[in-house]
């Protein structure tokens, strides 16, 4: 059951939306989703950190409304967004880190995901409590080379300061400083946390204990996942 040869066999076919405040915990668990399933894990947040540190227009334009801890216009979410569910890896399902938040990027995604022959998506909400996202996000820290999570309290690396898989070094976001995180977590709720009656109201949302740690969060996610995967 657990074994990747089992896995192998089961496709997911949907696109996977992984919602909740930041600091939740959504990257980590939609990487190991992504893996486990062997399908594509789409961060808008890592596309935009990719744009700035390439220095692409998007990226100049994305910059400075991401240091403030705000959201990104929502036509230029979608356009990137568009172009990614295109392409053909995608065909088997993927899992969405960070998007949709807003209201209008949700609707988009519907018809995105009709376009290409989706069914409904599965929502994966993480829900976690107020103090336990400042802390979490206090203690991030993210390689620089592959873009794993780590945590100095909860998830430390072997080596301090350097990823256990390929010795990257550990870096600490730019918007994780505590007045940036305050403005992420206003954004959030004002402008995603609606999402979750939108998704509820579908009957396609599901809670998901986030407080919990890394293991037992995946063990719920996989849990729910498998459940929905066809042979
Ligand atoms: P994240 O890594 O998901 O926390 O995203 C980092 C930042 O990128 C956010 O604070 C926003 O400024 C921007 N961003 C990422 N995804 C979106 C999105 N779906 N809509 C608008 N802005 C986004
Ligand atoms: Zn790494």
């Amino acid at each position: 059951m657990d074994s990747a040869v089992a896995m192998a066999r089961m496709a997911v076919q949907r696109a996977l939306i992984f919602l909740g405040p930041p600091g939740a915990g959504k990257g980590t668990q939609a990487r190991r989703i992504a893996e486990r399933y062997g399908i594509p894990h789409l961060s808008t947040g890592d596309m935009f950190r990719d744009h700035v540190r390439r220095d692409t227009e998007l990226g100049r334009r994305a910059r400075p409304i991401m240091e403030r801890g705000e959201l990104v216009p929502d036509e230029i979410v979608l356009g990137m967004i568009e172009e990614r569910i295109a392409r053909p890896d995608c065909r088997q399902g993927f899992v969405l880190d960070g998007f949709p938040r807003t209201l209008a990027q949700a609707e988009a995604l519907d018809r995105l995901l009709e376009a290409h022959g989706f069914g409904r998506p599965l929502v994966l909400h993480l829900v976690a409590d107020e103090a336990q996202l400042l802390r979490r996000l206090a203690g991030r820290r993210t390689c620089k080379l592959c873009g794993a999570v780590y945590n100095m309290y909860d998830h430390p690396p072997k080596v301090p300061g350097r990823c256990d898989d390929d010795g990257g070094e550990l870096v600490e976001r730019p918007d994780d400083r505590e007045d940036v995180v305050r403005q992420r977590l206003t954004s959030y709720h004002h402008q995603t946390r609606p999402l979750v009656e939108y998704y509820r109201a579908r009957g396609v949302l599901v809670d998901v204990d986030g407080t919990a740690d890394i293991e037992a969060v995946s063990h719920q996610v996989f849990a729910l996942v498998d459940r929905i995967a066809v042979p």
